[in-house]
């Protein structure tokens, strides 16, 4: 069987409101034509009418808000590691190849997310101020939030140093529930459950979050991975969006 282009999970299509999403791989990431920055029209994955938004990001926690129609002269030249939109036909993308892509999907009050997460951007919590900003700015409640995690360096591959723990404490009590210790003694991060127990800690329901269990340096079939190349050869693109409303 050929390798799918894109993943896609379930719990998006449960919620009954068509929100369109995928989790991309390194063959999809090949000659999308997304430019940083700069709405690009009907691109794959997406309808021909949808607008996808992809901007560059700096391992920070701020969100971008999208809460108007997108125009072919737009320009968003600043950085943002999360995307949020309530506007139908906007796919709202991030680009990874070791950190995590989350997607967000309010289906009662039509809203999504896609949110840039390496360790910096995880440990400084970007995921529950994402999650903050969905209910101040939308009036989400987290219990409505449907959240999935995508492919990501696994706690499997992912060894971590003494900065990266030092902060990693410093900022999450129950540091030790996400961190592995391999048969040589190496911390290794899984970034997947960190990003979970958050999402949880403000209160999405467990039913509500999924993961897809891929580790990025593992399948190189599959994905680009920084840790494994030594270097970026690529970035896989991941992104979701309410569906344009007919007529
Ligand atoms: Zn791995």
């Amino acid at each position: 069987m050929a390798h799918p282009s894109v993943i896609t999970v379930p719990a998006f299509g449960n919620a009954g409101s068509h929100v369109r999403h995928f989790f991309g791989t390194r063959r999809h990431a090949m000659g999308l034509g997304l430019e940083v920055g700069i709405p690009k029209k009907g691109m794959t994955g997406a309808s021909s009418s949808s607008w996808t938004l992809s901007v560059k990001q700096v391992h920070g926690t701020e969100a971008l808000v999208v809460d108007r129609a997108l125009a072919q002269t737009d320009r968003f030249m600043g950085g943002w590691d999360a995307l949020v939109t309530d506007q139908p036909g906007v796919m709202v993308a991030v680009r990874t190849a070791d950190c995590v892509p989350i997607l967000m999907h309010d289906p009662i009050r039509g809203v999504v997310a896609a949110v840039h997460a390496g360790w910096r951007g995880a440990v400084a919590g970007i995921v529950p101020k994402t999650l903050a900003l969905l209910k101040s700015r939308f009036g989400s409640s987290p219990e409505h939030v449907r959240v999935s995690i995508g492919p990501s360096a696994g706690a499997c591959c992912y060894e971590v140093d003494e900065p990266v723990l030092n902060r990693l404490c410093q900022e999450f009590p129950d540091w030790k529930n996400v961190v592995r210790m391999s048969e040589e003694g190496k911390a290794h991060l899984d970034l997947k459950m960190l990003v979970k127990e958050q999402a949880q800690g403000v209160g999405v329901a467990p039913r509500f979050i999924t993961t897809v269990n891929l580790c990025t340096i593992c399948h190189e079939d599959l994905f680009f991975s920084y840790r494994r190349e030594g270097k970026v050869n690529g970035t896989m693109v991941s992104a979701i969006g309410l569906p344009v409303k007919r007529g």
